[in-house]
């Protein structure tokens, strides 16, 4: 198997960096299409465009329907078609950012990502993960470029709420849980090829990053103020997580959430990086971590505020068969699941998942935790 190291052309962090992006912008079209959901159109979206317009770009705005599935692409493409925009910008979370990527690719346009949260590991990648217009996961959609532009303006995102941020941390840390998984096993990475060693040192570096300023840029967020913290944490939350998990992973984390779109339920009202917090707490229990490193690890979730038990993933609810449908669809052969080390069968995701929940129960009878944020 060949070694592969993929990205996107160019990212560019900054704080107001949306009111100063004309410049980089220019250099790939001046007819623009813009899609965001009604919410950000209101927060950045109008204001941006209004921008544009000013620096003498053609705008087209367009309201993303909030699910990134293959109709929306469709019904979207057609609008960049019809208008002939040069340019297709995903101005918002990682549904609008995934749908933007089939757009650019389906009406051959150049694509800007630019995230209005630090929420998921999306905005870098070559890929969308695309779910039925019911929200079930649908596929992993892999495109044959990278987007030309990622744009993080960072004043946006530390206005953005805390649970963004603090789920897009817990997505970033699965980041280096799942390369170390894939790189034992020798697993084709989503990049589709083997991890190259500058994949796996970005999974690393990414981890130390959230362990060093993580706590300092959720109370950034809280006071909507840009700091050196919340600069590092985009960095990991996108560049460093989204590179590491395309070059060097993904593994049981994430394959273990995707399994939970298999059940319905409250589960749902949890975001992305919340239900990779418990696939990540499940995968260190498939691997047998010693119990000095997972308690670090359940100490970071909790202080985070974090669910990684079935009673705060609501999976307690469901029946034995139902949990049985998580662990099929986690372990299905077309699941990140195959770069775990070992074979991992559906029996094993719900011991995991019960195991996890126990162990975790007894940490925090044990251990006064304090947490720094925590849902509403
Ligand atoms: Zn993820």
């Amino acid at each position: 198997m060949d070694k592969m190291f993929v990205s996107p052309d160019t990212y560019i962090q900054g704080s107001g960096l949306l009111e100063h992006s004309a410049e980089y912008i220019k250099k790939l079209g001046k007819h623009i299409l813009i899609m965001s959901d009604e919410t950000v159109w209101k927060i950045v979206g109008d204001e941006f465009a209004d921008y544009l317009l000013d620096n003498d770009f053609e705008i087209e705005k367009v309201v993303f329907n909030g699910e990134a599935s293959v109709q929306e692409i469709e019904r979207i493409t057609k609008i960049a078609k019809d208008k002939k925009v040069d340019v297709v910008v995903g101005l918002g979370g990682g549904k609008t950012i995934d749908t933007s990527k089939g757009i650019a690719l389906e009406a051959n346009t150049k694509l800007v990502i630019a995230p209005t949260a630090a929420s998921a590991d999306a905005p870098t990648a070559g890929l969308s993960v695309l779910y039925t217009e019911d929200g079930v996961f649908d596929q992993y959609k892999f495109y044959p470029k990278h987007s030309d532009l990622v744009l993080l303006d960072t004043k946006v995102i530390a206005n953005a709420p805390v649970r963004t941020l603090v789920s897009g941390i817990s997505d970033a840390m699965a980041t280096n849980i799942e390369a170390k998984a894939t790189a034992m096993k020798h697993g084709v990475t989503m990049g589709n090829g083997a991890a190259t060693f500058a994949g796996r040192a970005i999974a690393a570096e990414c981890e130390r990053v959230i362990w060093d300023y993580a706590y300092e840029a959720v109370e950034s967020n809280k006071n909507k103020v840009v700091t050196p913290a919340i600069e590092a944490i985009v960095e990991a939350n996108t560049l460093l997580s989204g590179l590491g998990f395309e070059n060097a992973g993904l593994a049981a984390a994430h394959a273990i959430h995707n399994g939970f779109t298999a059940v319905k339920g409250e589960i749902h009202h949890l975001t992305h990086g919340e239900k990779v917090a418990f696939g990540s707490m499940v995968e260190l229990v498939l691997e047998d971590t010693p119990h000095d490193v997972l308690d670090k690890y359940i100490n970071f979730w909790l202080t985070l505020g974090l669910p990684i038990t079935m009673e705060d993933t609501h999976l307690d609810q469901l029946s034995e068969d139902e949990l049985m449908q998580i662990g099929k669809l986690a372990t299905a052969p077309d699941e990140t699941m195959k770069n775990m080390p070992f074979e991992v069968t559906p029996e094993m995701v719900v011991n995991a998942m019960k195991a996890a929940s126990a162990y975790v129960n007894a940490y925090r009878k044990s251990h006064d935790i304090k947490p720094i944020f925590e849902r509403k």
